[in-house]
């Protein structure tokens, strides 16, 4: 249930509404905008039939909420979330985010290359593998702790935060100690333990779409996380299984307006896992970009034929520099601050 303050209310009034609906049971949401202050009712809605909502002092109107999901949905919060990761970048304000870096954490030498080379030509963050969902049990399957030290390495040098996936509840402390931002991959995206052991965390939360779920089910699971407390998840669209095998995964595209027209989050995609080759990759950023996504991350590798995963579809430092330059235009043309490359790489370039 949503209920729409009138314009000018008071602070008291507002704790009164407050107060008789928790009262009830239920939890409130306060989202303030410019003229009103809506307030998210979440819990037992029918409970809210026992009090006269609309005789409370400052209450305008009072709607029942259609959607499942509550606290990432736009009625609940109308405007734009703008999620701070690391010290300076932002995704979701405007910005093209970039987040780049290799499929896994292979060794120091390979990460610290690959950090120069992204952060040089302008990306926001650091990605990299510490722990790798495989779908053999015998494929290399990440460094580990040691993984998230040379992440944390790569960002003292470089001063790009770093995302980095988190498998387990049993690892949520251990990866929150190292990483900016804690990624949920696709195979884990209804790992519900998972996801509420996230939400008592106070970090950013990047949560990919599964490889079959629907977007409600994707939201449902970004609900999850925040109704736990944490509000701060950035959403993923990978790609999804699909009848079509030209493409590792299909890209869908349509999912991105559809997820700004629902939700109030920021929304990333992920063109490398999506089409699984590194020619495709380009072209499934532009489109992504054009479609309205508020940033992309890609896997970047320094020898991609050498890379113990997802080689075929990374990117060498040069292929990224490209894409970064060719991403300009269709940044622009969505009304998005395209990425700059820092000053002293520009002069060195
Ligand atoms: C990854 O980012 O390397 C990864 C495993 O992605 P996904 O969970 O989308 O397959
Ligand atoms: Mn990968």
């Amino acid at each position: 249930m949503i209920i729409t303050t009138r314009t000018g209310i008071t602070e008291a009034e507002l704790d009164h509404i407050r107060e008789r609906v928790e009262a009830l049971g239920l939890r409130t949401h306060i989202s303030r905008g410019e003229h009103r202050t809506i307030v998210g009712c979440i819990g037992d809605e029918a409970l809210l039939q026992e009090v006269p909502l609309r005789a409370i002092p400052g209450v305008e109107s009072v709607t029942p909420v259609q959607k499942p999901y509550k606290l990432a949905s736009r009625e609940f919060t109308p405007g734009r979330s703008r999620v701070r990761i690391g010290d300076d970048a932002v995704i979701g304000g405007g910005d093209l985010a970039v987040i780049a870096g290799p499929c896994s954490v292979e060794g120091r030498e390979m990460l610290m290359e690959t950090a120069r080379a992204v952060g040089s030509a302008g990306a926001s963050a650091l990605r990299g593998g510490a722990f790798k969902p495989r779908s053999s049990p015998y494929a290399f399957r990440g460094k580990g702790e040691e993984g998230l030290r040379l992440l944390a390495e790569a960002r003292a040098e470089t001063g790009l935060p770093v995302v980095t996936e988190v498998m387990d509840t049993r690892q949520v402390e251990l990866v929150a100690e190292y990483a900016d931002v804690l990624q949920v991959g696709a195979r884990n995206m209804q790992n519900f333990s998972l996801l509420s052991e996230l939400g008592g965390i106070q970090r950013p939360v990047l949560l990919k779409r599964g490889l079959s779920a629907t977007v409600t089910e994707l939201l449902m699971a970004a609900e999850y996380i925040m109704s736990c407390g944490n509000r701060d998840v950035i959403l993923c669209e990978r790609g999804i299984r699909t009848f079509e095998t030209s493409t590792r995964n299909t890209l869908d595209v349509a999912a991105i307006p559809v997820l700004k027209a629902e939700t109030h989050l920021p929304v990333v995609v992920d063109p490398s896992h999506a089409g699984g080759l590194a020619h495709l990759v380009a072209p499934l950023a532009f489109a992504a970009v054009a479609a309205g996504a508020d940033g992309l991350i890609v896997e970047v590798h320094p020898q991609p034929e050498e890379a113990l995963s997802d080689g075929e579809q990374s990117l060498t430092p040069t292929a990224f520099a490209e894409l970064m330059r060719r991403i300009v235009p269709f940044a622009e043309a969505a009304g998005l601050r395209p990425p700059r490359a820092p000053a002293g790489a520009r002069e060195a370039a």
